[in-house]
């Protein structure tokens, strides 16, 4: 388990700094150090390796007892490259050329640099990699390779990239294969091509969805592709080390602003998981205002994606944030551990802060130094001793620690949000409508995992899916979720759910899944005549907000009725096999991420409630307490059952009450405060009173 801190980005911090760093690293408990191995850094000449500086630093951390993560930046190419490469460089949507140049976060190097899709491009990129990975594989300091960092490769292009020939003829080779050739592509596009030259990508949104969305599905293809190349060479290099990346976010959350970006346009984490030992995220919550809650629902993003793979959160805000002129809210140790511990929930297995120091150039200086002149650098520090400290001591505890299995599923579609992207430039209400449910799951401290359309595998053991604007649909998806429900499970939908085919193709309600499934359709869509709605879930009224429009369900009198409408059921329940469905004429989760309201995280449970499954530990907050927000998150280590708990800003006494035999025993320690608890039973079960330690959170071990 890997807790560490980004150290160098070449030529930054100066090597006066080192020697000295390493050891308060080391003292302040972390146990690892990354450092970016930047290609242009290294090879400024063509040929000419220049390893100097980390082999001093790899010195350093041995000599430190410190492990090494390195991250290997292939995409700050060197300024030689469309030298070397001639007519390597990208082109964007309107045809220009593009012009490379410095990355706003890195000194020495250029960006977007050579397509990749050049041959020239990769087979130099790739000496860049063989060379970094037969010098350092061998060290015995070495804990692993970050092989691509946030996925970065078409930054500064200023443009949707890339439209050069090598890359439309991987384009066109890309559609040839699933379509199994030209006339395949006719028929399900419904189009006349006569040659594959006249298939053209999409170039802007708002036009036919057909030809943007296959684009958009092709970069992200095209992304996933490129890391696996990366992980294929340097693997088969070192076999032994993990081989991991991570993203800027997770793939959920891209929504593809522009210029240069379309939805999901730096790779699917779950391909990803596929193919390579682990994937992660970058997470700096002070500077994007990332509170608890979002914070779970982005590592719980990143694990569903992981499964059994390795989740690293590769970056973590270390100190203040800087871009500029501008002064962010500091880091705070507890929010901080917060973070660390909240990440260890979930099943983490790698933290590494960004970065140790402040930077020194650009936009970025003065800024996320874990050490950094915020002010809080002491405590920070002091905080990371004990955690750092309390890792080492149960290692094999949080090691083997496995977060309790979901039963709860939320459906993540990236066919919906390239269509939605296709339509409006970017795909926010998409990834805000996934979001929302997640977020909601999470404040109801109920366990879910993220299904992604093309892994329909996680959907064994679940008793519900929410599907989240869910506009398109694959005929693969369709049978898994018709096999889903009448197995039993439940399946809440949102307005015109699997109304367009993943070629962009829009379907009358009676020809729809749904339709099918239940014999009702919508009615259509009409107008919203305000921003909430009045519903009625578990035997209580809660008011939701709404976006967009309203696509009332027939009647059939089978329907137990949720809310009504004057042109039907807006929303309504419908047996279906040993399954149902709730059908929701209307936009609920973006509704919610945009206004935050307690009734439409009541109006989760209640759907959760209702498909049978209940939270084996409840939780009892002391009257008055207004703030709702605790977080429980619970597994098991080797049979040893872990609770981790988030106390509310507003509550220092809480009473966990246990389902009957849940617990393994009755001795608890808290592993932050060290203090012994004692289970009581009760008639229903087992109740726990907890007050908050200082840190305001408790790992509970269970004996
Ligand atoms: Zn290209």
């Amino acid at each position: 388990m890997n807790l560490g801190v980004q150290y160098y980005r070449a030529p930054f911090p100066e090597q006066k700094y080192w020697e000295d760093d390493f050891k308060r690293i080391k003292d302040c408990g972390l146990n690892t150090v990354q450092l970016w191995v930047l290609w242009a850094w290294v090879e400024a000449k063509p040929g000419q390796f220049v390893f100097e500086d980390y082999d001093r630093l790899m010195e350093l951390a041995e000599k430190n007892r410190l492990g090494v993560i390195l991250s290997t930046i292939a995409e700050i190419q060197p300024y030689w490259i469309h030298r070397e490469a001639p007519g390597s460089e990208m082109i964007d949507h309107m045809g220009h050329k593009v012009i490379s140049s410095n990355r706003v976060e890195c000194h020495f190097g250029l960006t977007p640099g050579g397509c990749t899709d050049h041959p020239g491009v990769w087979e130099r990129m790739g000496q860049f990699l063989t060379q970094t990975v037969e010098r350092y594989g061998k060290s015995s300091a070495l804990r692993g390779w970050d092989a691509w960092n946030e996925l970065r490769w078409n930054v500064h292009a200023e443009a949707r990239v890339c439209y050069c020939p090598h890359t439309l003829a991987a384009f066109r080779g890309w559609l040839d294969l699933k379509y199994g050739g030209l006339d395949g592509l006719n028929r399900a596009w419904k189009r006349r091509y006569g040659q594959w030259d006249e298939v053209m990508p999409g170039k802007m949104p708002g036009r036919p969805y057909t030809e943007m969305m296959a684009w958009e599905h092709f970069i992200t293809w095209r992304a996933n592709q490129h890391g696996w190349q990366r992980y294929d060479l340097m693997k088969k290099l070192d076999p032994q080390r993990p081989v991991t990346l991570h993203g800027g976010e997770p793939c959920a959350c891209s929504s593809g602003w522009p210029p240069e970006c379309t939805a999901i346009d730096r790779g699917n984490d779950w391909n990803f998981a596929d193919d390579l030992d682990g994937v992660g995220c970058s997470s700096f919550p002070k500077w994007f205002g990332i509170d608890d809650a979002d914070f779970g629902v982005r590592v719980e993003f990143v694990k569903s994606a992981a499964r059994e793979k390795l989740v690293w959160l590769s970056e973590v805000q270390g100190g203040r944030a800087s871009t500029g002129f501008n002064v962010y809210q500091p880091v705070d140790a507890l929010s901080q551990q917060r973070w660390i511990w909240n990440g260890l929930a979930c099943g983490v297995d790698t933290i590494l802060f960004w970065c140790w120091r402040d930077e020194v150039f650009g936009t970025e200086s003065a800024g996320f130094g874990l050490t950094g002149r915020d002010g809080l650098a002491e405590e920070r520090l002091a905080a990371m001793k004990i955690t750092g400290d309390l890792l080492q001591k149960n290692l094999a505890l949080f090691q083997s620690y496995r977060p309790d299995k979901a039963t709860v599923g939320v459906f993540f579609s990236p066919q919906s949000n390239y269509l939605t992207w296709a339509e409006e430039g970017n795909s926010k209400r998409s990834v805000s409508a996934l979001a929302g449910y997640c977020r909601a799951l999470v404040k109801n401290s109920i366990p879910y995992v993220v299904v992604e359309e093309e892994h329909l595998a996680t959907l064994d053991g679940l008793k519900i899916l929410f599907l989240p604007r869910t506009l398109v649909m694959s005929d693969a998806v369709e049978e898994a979720l018709s096999a889903f429900i009448k197995k039993g499970g439940t399946l809440v939908c949102e307005s015109e759910c699997g109304a367009f085919n993943p070629q962009g193709l829009y379907k009358y309600p009676p020809d729809r899944f749904i339709a099918r499934l239940s014999g009702l359709s919508e009615v259509g869509r009409r107008a919203l005549t305000g921003d909430t709605i009045s519903v009625r879930a578990d035997q209580q009224t809660v008011t939701l907000g709404v976006k967009q429009w309203v696509t009332p369900w027939e009647r059939n009198g089978a329907q137990k009725i949720w809310a009504e409408h004057a042109d039907g059921v807006l929303i309504g329940e419908v047996p279906v096999g040993q399954g149902k469905l709730i059908l929701c004429g209307c936009y609920l989760g973006d509704a919610y991420r945009e206004k935050e309201t307690p009734d439409f995280e009541q109006f989760v449970r209640a759907c959760v409630f209702n498909s049978g499954w209940l939270p084996k530990i409840k939780v009892q907050l002391p009257s008055g307490a207004t703030e709702s927000f605790f977080y429980i998150k619970s597994g098991v280590s080797n049979g040893r059952r872990l609770i981790f708990v988030f106390f509310p800003s507003d509550a220092d006494n809480l009473t966990l009450q246990f389902e009957k035999d849940f617990l393994p025993g009755r001795a608890v320690v808290d592993l932050i405060s060290g203090a012994k608890l004692t289970v009581n039973a009760t008639e229903e079960g087992e109740e726990l009173a907890l007050h908050s330690p200082v840190w305001r959170f408790s790992v509970l071990l269970v004996e």
